[in-house]
């Protein structure tokens, strides 16, 4: 099987994903080396709350921190939507619960257990990343669908294909499943590489979902098939979703508004509306300029 690592590799934003490929390869390895192994869930979390406590993180020594003195707690089982203006600390959030980074001050935790002590390979296995850019590889559809977990089998690979509206474009190509893509999947739209992604998360299955819907909208074909894959993937999970779609922050459990690398305000939709803060204003130029409505 060809990989292609490349150019990707300069682009930070797809690293959580590569991470999780390494772990996977690396795994593959291991189970072909070691036939009967089986999993051990010794140190298995049972909870999945996320807490962040006086978190603090700059990407550089010289520069501004990115994250200042955020503490929040994203419950369990439940869905969390980060919202704010562009640069104000959203992504980031996202990559530091998957410890791409360490925090410089506070902690991180997961089920009351600090991520720095949690191996990374079972803190990649808690987790499933839906992210614009997403990593294809230079080998099949099926197989790319496969990497959320080698171990599944062909009908569980062909239902999480399914359930993520995949073969509404797949079984119109000539070689179905066994299609090759290009390097990074260009012969897809976005669209459909996204619902590849989502078809492979929901393969892996993982308690957590970290999301991070595209800011450029679809074809509203796409923007519904995807929607409703994103609702499969995301029901019963605890799920951060960095969200730009109204229809996801109005239905979200808890919404988080970024500013500046801190909390602004948090709470429902309905709660933040009233408060008449950064959200209303955020919300009332959104509306505007995407034509939302409530
Ligand atoms: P958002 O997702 O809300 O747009 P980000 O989390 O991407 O915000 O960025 C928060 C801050 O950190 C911004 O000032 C941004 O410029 C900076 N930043 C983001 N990624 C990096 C990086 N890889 N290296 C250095 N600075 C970064
Ligand atoms: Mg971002």
């Amino acid at each position: 099987v060809t990989r292609i690592y490349g150019p990707v590799l300069t682009e930070l934003t797809l690293l959580p994903e590569l991470l999780y490929q390494q772990i996977a390869i690396g795994r593959m390895r291991r189970l072909m080396e070691e036939p009967t192994m089986e999993g051990d869930t010794d140190v298995a979390l049972k909870d999945y709350t996320i807490q962040f406590d006086k978190v603090d993180f700059r990407y550089n020594k010289e520069g501004e921190a990115a994250i200042k003195e955020m503490s929040v707690t994203i419950p369990a089982d439940s869905i969390t939507a980060l919202v704010g203006p562009s640069g104000s600390g959203k992504s980031t959030v996202s990559r530091l619960v998957a410890r791409f980074w360490d925090v410089n001050a506070g902690t991180i935790t997961i089920g009351g257990r600090d991520v720095k002590t949690i191996d990374p390979e079972e803190l990649m296995g808690y987790m499933s990343f839906v992210f614009q850019d997403v990593v294809l590889f230079n080998d099949t559809i099926y197989n790319n669908i496969r990497i959320g977990n080698i171990n599944a089998t062909h009908d569980e690979i062909m239902a999480a294909a399914e359930a993520a509206c995949c073969d509404e474009f797949v079984l119109n190509l000539p070689q179905g499943y066994d299609t090759l893509l290009g390097e990074n999947g260009s012969t897809l739209s976005g669209g459909e590489r996204q619902r590849l992604s989502i078809a492979r998360a929901l393969l892996k299955d993982a308690p957590i979902v970290l999301l991070d819907e595209a800011t450029a909208s679809l074809d509203p074909e796409n923007e519904a098939l995807i929607q409703r894959a994103i609702s499969r993937l995301i029901a019963g999970k605890t799920v951060i979703v960095i969200a730009h779609r109204l229809r996801t922050i109005t239905e979200a459990d808890r919404i988080i508004v970024m500013n500046e690398g801190r909390v602004a305000e948090q709470g429902r939709h309905e709660e933040l509306i009233t408060r008449n803060g950064l959200y209303h204003r955020l919300f009332s130029i959104q509306q505007e300029s995407l034509g939302w409505s409530v």
